[in-house]
């Protein structure tokens, strides 16, 4: 969308406002994790099951956002973000679609409006496969069809779209008046009717009376003509004559289905649109897609009639990801993966859809399945109708979660089905591991986080995993605090990566925990943290002139450690019309890395004091020695040094900026020196620089003993033959290499792992994807046992980094991308 506050003013009549400036809205903000823009975005506070957007708004602000619609609290906001436009309406959601209206009712293209109980998404994906080089499409991003979705959808409406498809979905009476005006089509696909939602309902026919009023205005209306349900719907509405519906069974129909004939991979569908046989291939061979491609070809024939003389476009279509995805799975099993929902109508696709696949594999059928929620029928009717629809098919076996799935015991006797009261009831019993050349349907409610299952039960390329525990580093920054004066801020250092654990799950985790900035190394490092919905203030260590736009485009606070790179930064936010940005400036005591020597500090000041473009946020410096107690002399110079240059610079500039000083080791055997703030790294990571055993291990890099060998005396081992046995012994041979990051210094014995709690040195050679280790002294080991590299009480990353002369920072930094990180809660 874009349009003018001012026009948005006009246009909302809103009850009242406060507009500082004139603005031209090009983003709509109504979820502030989702901040991407700052320019030009909208705020939309609403009021919803997930949280009351009015309290992001300072924080929105602080980040540059400019303008807000909102509920209440106008002048207590407007005094608190004194540079912002504020628009106080009596709901904001209404406002948005009114806004939403308003703007679709500048377009004269042709809009395709989809609704029906499920096959939303696959129409207008598959519509949009089928017609994206004919026209330029606008459509509904994912499944938004809701009464916030549908709005975000229409406002991304361009003058350059020729065709726009959007997906309508009700879940009560009364929500399609309102959808009908804003996306107010022209073309409307009826996809099905089932029992989603029913239970908000009084008849099925009421229903589809509800989801027809989307129709009011079509020219043309498109559906399954052999539906009756649904047939009767549009006689009542009397829109039967701008109907155009598919039939298997009716001449008549607009498009009369002569055929429809299931190959191995293919499904023919003879149509004779023209008179003559027309034979189409789908690459789909369920009756659900069959379904929607019939829908499809209606639509085509009136947006696009001369398709048929390439019937071959539907051969390739894709299928539509979020449903239905398939996945290989350990033990030769496949895993049919739909867990994001669960209804009785989706559930008899899914398993139409598995029956065939493992029929075609020739795999054992199992079903993961979860309750069923909001069917609006009575427990006792639903799990008798999921019976029965189970009931003829092939079933080797059942495992259902939830306490109502034992009523499928009485209607299904001679299944083998097994019952857990929760999902980690499941998790925790071994049955899953024992599947074997099975194609596994894995259908659950979302509520029931099946996705656990299928990730239980995924094929995993590579073994080794780097396991880190969020819960753990956050209970470490809580340690950390508990050390400090009170009311002393913590910055959370996710530079390079998180040190190579991975900075988004770190950073969310230690958002979510309220640090109070996080600092990263370059800017691109800070726009992907903000793209994925951080809000905290992220400082960039080291800011590339390069990257000065993303740097301001994200709300991202540069460190300065030059008079150069201050001009050139002071250059382009005056270009771009800028002021305020905060930065922060490092001070050199003695690093001698970065940074202003205390002297050019203090000659900074007049260049700070006539210019508006920046503000120094904070001052610090950086200890080069802290963890050494041999070196304290030296560091508490630096400090003091500090304390110097930073109070002369506050005298004179009239201020005090933030300070910080200490990093980890300087936090934990310096706390009272912590000033304003301090830089927290390795340490969040349970790995103290200087002792401390206080700390929750966070860390954990392991792998799967892949195979056992026998050595005679006088063989050799690995490259260079380098390992000896003298004795002879028994070696085994682990998936990691020094492409892993794991150190080649390793080799020859100097590393070692851990393995049924017996530490088995490396012996030979580090490979690149492998290396073997000793387990002489370990004749208990099996190949699968768990083997880990670091992270347990044997394998400290400490002593592991000084055995080969390094330290702890590197050995996870260089953990190469390949190792899967894989993030849990304990
Ligand atoms: C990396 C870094 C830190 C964090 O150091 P740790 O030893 O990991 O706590 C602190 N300050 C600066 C300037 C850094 O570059």
């Amino acid at each position: 969308m874009i349009y003018t506050i001012e026009k948005i003013v006009q246009r909302l009549r809103p009850l009242q406002s406060i507009v500082r400036f004139d603005d031209t809205i090009e983003h709509i903000l109504t979820d502030s994790r989702s901040l991407s823009h700052t320019k030009h975005t909208l705020f939309f506070a609403l009021l919803g099951e997930s949280g009351d957007g009015h309290l992001y708004i300072e924080q929105l602000y602080h980040h540059g956002v400019r303008n807000f619609v909102i509920i209440n609290h106008i002048e207590e906001l407007a005094e608190k973000c004194p540079e912002a436009n504020f628009i106080a309406v009596s709901d904001t959601l209404r406002a948005l679609q009114r806004l939403a209206i308003e703007w679709r009712n500048a377009f004269q293209i042709p809009v395709v409006g989809i609704t029906g109980s499920n096959g939303k998404t696959v129409v207008k994906e598959f519509l949009y496969q089928l017609l994206c080089d004919s026209y330029n499409i606008v459509r509904s991003p994912k499944s938004y069809n809701s009464q916030l979705g549908v709005p975000l959808s229409v406002l991304q409406m361009r003058e350059s779209h020729t065709l726009a498809l959007f997906e309508a979905g009700i879940s009560k009476p009364g929500e399609m008046e309102r959808l009908f005006p804003i996306i107010h089509p022209t073309i409307g696909i009826f996809t099905n009717i089932g029992s989603a939602h029913q239970e908000n309902f009084n008849t099925l026919a009421q229903k589809i009376d509800e989801k027809l009023q989307l129709f009011a205005d079509c020219e043309r209306i498109i559906y399954n003509m052999d539906d009756k349900d649904i047939t009767d719907g549009l006689r009542r509405a009397g829109l039967l004559g701008q109907s155009r519906g598919w039939s298997v069974e009716n001449k008549e129909a607009t498009l009369f289905v002569k055929k429809i004939e299931t190959k191995e991979k293919v499904t023919e569908i003879t149509i004779a649109p023209l008179g003559t046989d027309l034979v189409i291939q789908i690459p789909f061979v369920d009756q659900a897609s069959v379904d929607d491609v019939l829908h499809c070809i209606v639509a085509m024939m009136v947006l696009k009639p001369n398709f048929v003389e390439y019937p071959e476009i539907f051969l390739r279509l894709e299928p539509v990801e979020m449903r239905l995805e398939v996945k290989k799975g350990n033990n030769n099993n496949i895993i049919i993966n739909d867990v994001c929902s669960n209804d009785i109508n989706s559930l008899a696709i899914a398993l139409d859809f598995q029956q065939r696949r493992a029929k075609e594999m020739g795999l054992k059928r199992v079903v993961v399945l979860s309750e069923i929620q909001q069917s609006g029928l009575s427990a006792r009717q639903l799990y008798h109708n999921v019976a029965d629809m189970m009931q003829p098919l092939a079933i080797d076996h059942l495992f259902v979660v939830g306490k109502e799935m034992t009523r499928l015991q009485d209607y299904l006797p001679d299944h083998k089905i097994s019952y857990f009261a929760h999902t980690d009831d499941l998790l925790a019993h071994a049955a899953l591991e024992d599947l074997s050349d099975s194609c596994i349907l894995v259908k659950g409610a979302r509520s029931f986080q099946f996705e656990r299952i299928i990730d239980r039960l995924s094929y995993k390329v590579h073994q080794t995993t780097l396991q880190v525990n969020l819960e753990a580093i956050v209970q470490n920054l809580n340690y950390y605090r508990s050390l400090l004066p009170k009311g002393t801020q913590c910055i959370g250092m996710v530079k390079a990566n998180g040190y190579g654990v991975g900075s988004y799950e770190v950073a969310q985790s230690l958002d979510e925990a309220h640090i109070d900035a996080l600092a990263v190394a370059v800017a691109d490092e800070g726009k992907e943290l903000r793209k994925a919905g951080i809000l905290s203030p992220i400082l960039v260590m080291n800011p590339e002139e390069s990257a000065f736009d993303t740097l301001i485009n994200y709300t991202l606070e540069p460190v300065i450690f030059s008079r150069t790179l201050l001009e050139r930064l002071c250059a382009k936010i005056s270009k771009q019309g800028f002021s305020r940005i905060a930065i922060h400036l490092e001070i050199d005591t003695g690093m001698h890395r970065l940074g202003f020597s205390p002297e050019e500090l203090i000659e900074l000041v007049d260049f700070f004091k006539g210019n508006n473009l920046v503000y120094v946020k904070s001052l610090f410096t950086h200890l080069a020695a802290a963890d050494d107690p041999e070196q304290d002399a030296f560091t508490l110079r630096q400090i003091e040094c500090f304390t110097e240059a930073n109070q002369r610079f506050a005298e004179l500039m009239g201020y005090t900026p933030l300070r910080h000083i200490l990093n980890t080791a300087g936090t934990e055997r310096f706390p009272e020196q912590a000033a304003d703030m301090v830089r927290l790294g390795i340490g969040l990571y349970g790995i103290s620089s200087s002792g401390d055993t206080h700390l929750a291990p966070a860390l954990r890099l392991r792998t799967t003993l892949l195979q056992k060998k026998n050595i005679l005396p006088g063989d050799t081992i690995g490259y260079g033959r380098k390992g000896l046995l003298p004795e002879g012994g028994t070696i085994g041979i682990i998936p990691i290499g020094y492409a892993d990051g794991y150190d080649r210094r390793f080799s020859q014995g100097r590393g070692w792992v851990s393995l049924r709690g017996k530490r088995c040195p490396i012996i030979g050679n580090i490979c690149m994807d492998t290396c073997m280790i000793d387990l002489t002294h370990c004749p208990e080991a099996e190949e699968g046992d768990e083997v880990i590299l670091f992270g347990d009480a044997l394998t400290d990353i400490g002593e592991l980094a000084r055995s080969i002369d390094t330290i702890s920072y590197e050995l996870i930094a260089d953990l190469s991308p390949r190792i899967q990180r894989v993030y849990f809660r304990a």
